[in-house]
């Protein structure tokens, strides 16, 4: 019975030194080692991987990113396979090399935007941002193709030629013809109006400007309309909706000069413009571009000559501003 006891006893020493040793052997191994993984890639081995994480996460990173400017993304059709070995002595892992035979298999998207005219691809630039500048650019310069114009969005396996901006408009803008109409047509010389006569509508300032010149007596004769300073090429909006009823060169003076007709004998004059971006006969809306600032007819330095008639009669366009 003693014996037995001692047996025992002797035993659960053992297999209790055992457990405590073979902790000991394993914390200690797992600390230095960590698990190895054997790569291959479309069935050939390539390697051995210290970091599996560590590698795919650069794996992914070129999938979307790829290394250079303009990619889309990289399309890798085979991923490498991983197989976990255990601690082999003396393996040697190559994860830099495993990563470049990887990447090595891809084939590189590039994303560009064309900006093309009637969908014919005209140039490309990198971004979204950069084509619709451009297109905006030439809205602004006021460009006959801006209709035709459109953005594309390109994944070529090629890299283009980018173009910059700058030259981007120039190379598309097309100049707009100045609309003279054929038969002249004539403006009736005005009357100045003193104090103020409801016109019975709102209007909006036709240009983003400063006065330069008021409605009144000017120079010894009298001045009919407000004079608002711009450079040759700023927009001229309609002050108020209604009808063209004048889109030309006028040889009194006024030089390329549009006039909207509002109803009940209610009138606005644009005159010494650049060009115009109307006709006689159109409609449009208050706040419409109607034509680009100039310096035409009898005008000295680049400004927009801005009337009100009502029952032709002019008055002081500050009143109804
Ligand atoms: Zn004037």
């Amino acid at each position: 019975m003693r014996k037995l006891l001692m047996g025992l006893r002797t035993s659960i020493k053992a297999i209790s030194l055992f457990a405590v040793c073979s902790i000991i052997i394993i914390t200690i191994v797992m600390s230095v080692y960590k698990p190895i993984y054997s790569v291959s890639l479309n069935g050939e081995m390539i390697g051995y991987c210290k970091d599996k994480a560590a590698l795919q996460s650069k794996i992914f990173n070129y999938i979307e990113n790829g290394n250079e400017e303009n990619v889309a993304f990289v399309d890798i059709s085979n991923m490498p396979e991983y197989k976990l070995c255990f601690l082999k002595r003396g393996i040697e892992t190559n994860d830099d090399e495993i990563y470049e035979k990887v990447i090595g298999t891809g084939t590189t998207f590039y994303r560009y935007y064309a900006i093309a005219l009637d969908n014919e691809e005209k140039l490309y630039v990198a971004t979204f941002e950069e084509a619709e500048s451009i297109v905006n650019g030439l809205k602004e310069k006021n460009s006959e193709n801006v209709e035709q114009l459109s953005i594309l969005q390109k994944n070529v396996t090629e890299k283009l030629e980018l173009t910059d901006k700058d030259t981007a408009i120039s190379n598309l803008y097309k100049e707009k013809k100045v609309v003279v109409p054929k038969s002249g047509g004539s403006v009736q010389v005005a009357k100045m109006g003193s104090g103020y006569k409801d016109a019975g509508i709102t209007f909006k300032k036709p240009i983003t400007a400063t006065i330069t010149s008021r409605f009144g007596s000017r120079w010894g004769s009298n001045h009919k309309g407000l004079d608002f300073g711009a450079p040759t090429g700023t927009s001229i909006y309609a002050a108020a909706s209604g009808t063209v009823t004048y889109a030309g060169w006028n040889s009194g003076g006024f030089g390329y000069l549009v006039i909207i007709s509002h109803g009940n004998g209610v009138q606005t004059l644009y005159g010494h413009c650049s060009s115009i971006i109307t006709k006689v006969g159109a409609t449009v809306k208050q706040g419409d571009l109607i034509a680009k600032v100039g310096n035409t007819g009898r005008s000295f330095g680049s400004h927009l000559h801005f009337e009100v008639r009502i029952n032709n009669v002019s008055y002081n366009p500050e009143y109804y501003l």
